[in-house]
Order: structure tokens, then C-alpha cells, then sequence
């Protein structure tokens, strides 16, 4: 994944810049960069952010920045923000997305005699290509909705240029982006939780496909948004951050509601029940408070020398890291049976890996309660940790094993009434040493994101998704 935010002000904005993209720092892992823009031309800094904070990585270079109006990310793509010096001006461009038809987009453009600049050992820019795509257009308008029509997979973008910030959002909504507004400045980001420290208040939630051009006095809507919508679901799951809202749903509220909907018909016995940290957390409160059991803590994450939590692109070192950074107090574990909530179940080599410590320290029972259905299928939408291999699943590693072989119509695994589902279910559960395993209900946790299920993205669950 990847999170940004820009802001437009009377006044200088690079505090608000560089506080506001902090904010969306759990959903990058790779690279983080700003740019501002005064009278004299841009500022941009881009730094690797795989080993330290972005906030330890740009402070020193605050000083250098000046302006009234700026962008920031931090991504999981290629060096970004990027600069552009074409005829629609020069202009700083961000993204959030995934580009499928990367290759196909490459060759078009070497067709059209154009060149790319950025590159890296992975090949062209994606963030580049995008603006490559924009300069085709007579307008910044008329670009973005060129990308619209070309890009397969996802892309929002922000753009930032002397006459204000232009920020478009996936034509179907797969990632948000959320307008805040103050006295005298506006700023757009992909979390809300940007906002209150900063003293914004969410102004609108973007639709998909619109456009804007925001100044610090308003903003202009280029682009009406389209009626179907695509936002991902998994940012309420497990992503999002817990104080954030999209589309005006708050997500731990939404969590509350998961694990509140899997305690109902839920009586099995246990002595507590706790949320893997972090994103556990949220739905194990719902799941307690609905049957009235002590939320205890037998994880502990130990954050002071453990920079990033959302990771290195390796999957073996962010194994490694994930179980170095979890300490048990088996004060809370030895003799206990325990119920853990978790937001959803990967690969789960960490998981079989804590259910292994909590035998370890004594515990009688182990049982889980997951927040969403058994994921099967890779996203192609996103680039984030479930968009590995189908493999890597642990539905599809379940049904390899009954199988033999997991390329087959998945119909009847997807059917949570099926005895197909059952088995895979329970293939899970053997794996893992659980006592007891249970997924959530598609229809459950539609119900509890709020939304209906035409406008969310369930691809990774059940196949269904526009593209
Ligand atoms: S495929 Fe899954 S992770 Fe990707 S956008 Fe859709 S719901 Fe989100």
C-alpha cells in the first residue's frame, strides 16, 4: 500500500506537511518523499525509509522547505513525489495504486517516441508513467481521466502545481482520499487521522473517480464521481488506522461490530479473550464486551527498537520481526483457556508461531475468531503484503492438501454452509494447533463495515471486484 497527504494555505504549510504525511506512515514501507513549491520553483526530498522513521529521516531537512502548498507519501512503489517540467507546467505528482498493465503502458508510450527518466533496477516509475499519461492530455483534467482509462489496477493521485493541488481518487474508489479544511488552508490525505492534530476537520470524502483542484480559498470539482464503487474492504479489516474513517464509516468501530457479530451464537468456554496486537485489538474488545469475558493482554508488542511494524517486502524477515517484537506475560497464559481475535489469517506462519508460545507458557486451550472470511485470492489492486502468490494463502494451502492441487473452481470453499468450506476450515485449524477456529461471514462483515456489498471490494474473499 502506500498513504499520502498535501495541503494548501495562506500561510506557510510545511509543518502541516510534514506532521500530516507522519500520519500515514503505517501504510508505506519502502520510500518516503515531499515536495513543496514557491515562488522560486520545487522542493523535493526523497528518502528509503526500509530501515528508520520517516519523521528521523526528513526533520533535519525541514529547515531547506519553504512554501505555501505541498504533497507527501510514503509508498511501497518507487521514488516518489515526482517532478515534471511539461506544457501543462511544471508540477510534483504522488500515487497511490498498483499499475497491472505497467509493460503494456511502457511499450504504448516508447510507440509514441516518448522517454522515462526515474528509473530503478524494477524498470520505469510507476508514479513517472502516470505522469507521462497525464502530459498526454490538453489539461491537467483531461490527463488524469487519460490515466482513468488506460491504468488496469488501481490509481489515486495527488498533483501539486502553482495553481493549486489537484487530487483524483481510483476510478472506483479502491483507495480513499479525504478533504480537510481550516481557516485558510485545505489539505487532502488517504487517512483522516491527519487531520485533528492539525487542526482540520474532515471537510469531504472523495467519490470514486472525481477530481478536484483545491486552493487554500476552496476547491473547484473537475470531475463528478462515478456511480460503482470499489473500496477495499481489508481497510477496515486490518490496514486502515484504528481512528480513521473512510467513506464517513470510523474503523474501529467497525472492528468493534466484527468481533461484537462473531461472539453473537459464539459459547464456547474460555477464561479470556485477547486481540493479536495491533489490529486484533479492536474487534477482541467487541467480541468481549458482547459475551462479557476479561480482555487481557497476553501479548505485549515491544515497539522502542523496532522502527517499522508494517514491514520489509521480504516475507521471511517480517516473520522474523513480527515474532521478536511480541513478548507473552504468561502471568495471563499458564492454565488459561484463551480466545484471540485477529483481524485475518495470510499465510499464518506467525500465528502457528504464537499459538506455539502460548502452549509453551502453559495455556490450556487456544481458540480464534478471524474478522473476515478465509482469504483465497491475491490482490491485484493494491501492493501490500496479501498481494503475494495464492500460495501463500492459507485457504489455498488447505485446499491444495484435500485436492492436491488448488487451481480448481473454488465455488464450494467459498460457500461458508458447504462441507468443502468445513474441511478447509479445519485443515486451518490442525495447522495452526488451535482448539477452535471460526472466520466471519461475508454477509457479517459487510454488515458490519455498513456499506453495501456492490460498493466494496471483497476480491481477495470471493473473487468479485471490477476491474
Ligand atoms: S483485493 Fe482485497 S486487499 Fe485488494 S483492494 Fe480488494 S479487498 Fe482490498
Amino acid at each position: 500500500m502506500s498513504g499520502f497527504f498535501g495541503c494548501i494555505s495562506k500561510n506557510d504549510c510545511v509543518y502541516d506537511l510534514f506532521y500530516g504525511t507522519d500520519y500515514n506512515s503505517h501504510l508505506g514501507a519502502s520510500k518516503g518523499g515531499l515536495a513543496v513549491i514557491n515562488k522560486e520553483g520545487f522542493t523535493r526530498s526523497i528518502h528509503n525509509l526500509e530501515s528508520d522513521y520517516f519523521r528521523s529521516k526528513f526533520e533535519p531537512e525541514l529547515p531547506g522547505f519553504k512554501g505555501n502548498s505541498g504533497i507527501g507519501i510514503i509508498s511501497d512503489l518507487e521514488a516518489s513525489p515526482i517532478i515534471s517540467h511539461s506544457h501543462l507546467g511544471r508540477f510534483a505528482i504522488a500515487m497511490v495504486g498498483r499499475i497491472n498493465n505497467l509493460e503494456q503502458l511502457e511499450k504504448r508510450a516508447f510507440r509514441k517516441k516518448l522517454h522515462f527518466a526515474e528509473l530503478s533496477k524494477k524498470g520505469v516509475n510507476p508514479t513517472e508513467l502516470i505522469s507521462v499519461l497525464i502530459c498526454e492530455g490538453r489539461t491537467f483534467e483531461e490527463g488524469i481521466r487519460n490515466v482513468f482509462e488506460l491504468v488496469q489496477g488501481s490509481c489515486s493521485m495527488m498533483i501539486l502545481t502553482s495553481e493549486g493541488i489537484y487530487a483524483a481518487r481510483d476510478k472506483y474508489g479502491r483507495t480513499p482520499i479525504v478533504m480537510g479544511k481550516k481557516e485558510g488552508a485545505h489539505a487532502l490525505a488517504s487517512e483522516t487521522i491527519s487531520f485533528p492534530n492539525l487542526d482540520y476537520s474532515i471537510e469531504y470524502y472523495l467519490g470514486p473517480g472525481e477530481i478536484l483542484r483545491v486552493t487554500a480559498e476552496g476547491y473547484e470539482r473537475l470531475k463528478q464521481p462515478e456511480k460503482k464503487m470499489q473500496i477495499c474492504a481489508f481497510l477496515w479489516v486490518y490496514y486502515g488506522y484504528p481512528a480513521s474513517s473512510y467513506e464517513g464509516i470510523n474503523v474501529d468501530m467497525c472492528r468493534y461490530r466484527c468481533g461484537s457479530t462473531l461472539a453473537q451464537g459464539d459459547n464456547v468456554e474460555v477464561d479470556y479473550v485477547s486481540g493479536i496486537p495491533d489490529s486484533g485489538s479492536g474487534h477482541a474488545l467487541g467480541y468481549a464486551n458482547t459475551r462479557n469475558i476479561p480482555i487481557v493482554r497476553p501479548f505485549v508488542k515491544y515497539t522502542p527498537t523496532w522502527p517499522r511494524s508494517f514491514m520489509p517486502q521480504n516475507q521471511d524477515v517480517r516473520d522474523f520481526v513480527a515474532r521478536m517484537k511480541l513478548i507473552t506475560n504468561r502471568e495471563l497464559i499458564r492454565d488459561k483457556r484463551i480466545l484471540f481475535c485477529e483481524d485475518s489469517i495470510v499465510r499464518g506462519t506467525q500465528l502457528k508461531d504464537n499459538t506455539q508460545k502460548l502452549y509453551e507458557e502453559g495455556a490450556r486451550e487456544v481458540h480464534l475468531r478471524v474478522a473476515c472470511p478465509t482469504l483465497l485470492f491475491p490482490c491485484k489492486f493494491l501492493n501490500f503484503s496479501i498481494s503475494r502468490t495464492r500460495m501463500d494463502l492459507a485457504g489455498r494451502a488447505a485446499i491444495n492438501e484435500i485436492e492436491g492441487r488448488d487451481d480448481l473452481n473454488l465455488d464450494e470453499y467459498m460457500d461458508e454452509n458447504s462441507e468443502k468450506h468445513f474441511l478447509m476450515v479445519e485443515k486451518i485449524r490442525i495447522r495452526l494447533r488451535l482448539t477452535t477456529l471460526r472466520y466471519q461471514k461475508m454477509g457479517d462483515l459487510v454488515k458490519a463495515i455498513g456499506l453495501p456489498k456492490e460498493k466494496l471490494c471483497t476480491h481477495c474473499w470471493d473473487n468479485s471486484s471490477y476491474s
